[in-house]
């Protein structure tokens, strides 16, 4: 049985009086079989880490250097990250592989020392709507799975999402039938290329997931929860979706 999860990307937003909508969040009383989880900007997440600790919500990073330490102006590693109280980092979103040029061998370098670190990396890939118009999608996702998954993962230690690009901070969401065909997709190369662990592996959707469309999409087979943005930023708009999980 794999664990749903509820993941919010904060990206590069929230200041410290932010983190009241931590509390708010674990005022909703969010189900505890539910794995809950805030992203928030690097500068928050050692006292993020502080205010969740002894409670189910995990504090993640948005991304983290491959490199274990070393003459990296500005860059952080997994290591850090984790010393500071984050469980799990988001690699390769595609904000990150845009405007930084992050490629899929740069994307599986940041995941596999996310993981040697101890943290849990989430996965992020998805098709342009270029591709998606041109018919490519899974010819994309193949490519991008190919090049960027690690060599080595476990069910606990990798989440896959996926974020078709159009859909992100857009509001306009994949449709049902789009989502359930991917994510039967990943299943299947995940299973082909891990063996058993493939079926572990929890797979997210994101891409414009507010509470109004968060219960159906969790319906789709193979989608074990979400990759949040915008909707993370307060718990007016992020509880609703744990809930629904
Ligand atoms: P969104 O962002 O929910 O604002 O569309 C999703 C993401 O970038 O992870």
């Amino acid at each position: 049985m794999r664990r749903k999860l509820a993941a919010g990307n904060w990206k590069m937003n929230g200041l410290g009086a932010n983190l009241a909508e931590l509390s708010a969040l674990l005022a909703a009383q969010p189900d505890p079989a539910c794995e809950m989880l805030i992203c928030p900007p690097a500068t928050l997440i050692h006292r993020a880490a502080a205010q969740a600790q002894g409670s189910t919500l995990r504090i993640g990073a948005q991304d983290c250097h491959a490199a274990t330490s070393g003459a990296h102006t500005g860059d952080l590693s997994a290591e850090m990250l984790r010393d500071a109280g984050a469980t799990h980092v988001i690699t390769g979103h595609s904000e990150r592989r845009a405007d930084h040029g992050e490629s899929d061998a740069i994307v599986r370098a940041k995941t596999e020392a996310a993981i040697a670190a101890g943290l849990t990396a989430i996965l992020c890939l998805g098709e342009s709507l270029g591709d998606r118009q041109a018919g490519r999608t899974l010819d994309v996702i193949r490519a991008q799975l190919a090049g960027s998954l690690p060599d080595q993962a476990g069910g606990a230690t990798l989440v896959v999402a996926y974020e078709p690009i159009w859909a992100i901070g857009t509001g306009q969401v994949a449709t049902l039938d789009q989502i359930g065909e991917v994510h039967a997709f990943l299943r299947a190369e995940l299973v082909a290329r891990y063996g058993e662990t493939g079926n572990a592996i929890r797979l997210l959707y994101g891409g414009s997931v507010k509470h109004a469309n968060a219960a159906e999409i969790f319906a789709v087979k193979d989608v074990d929860g979400a990759l949040v943005g915008g909707a993370s930023l307060t718990a007016a708009d992020f509880a609703p979706i744990v809930a629904a999980l």
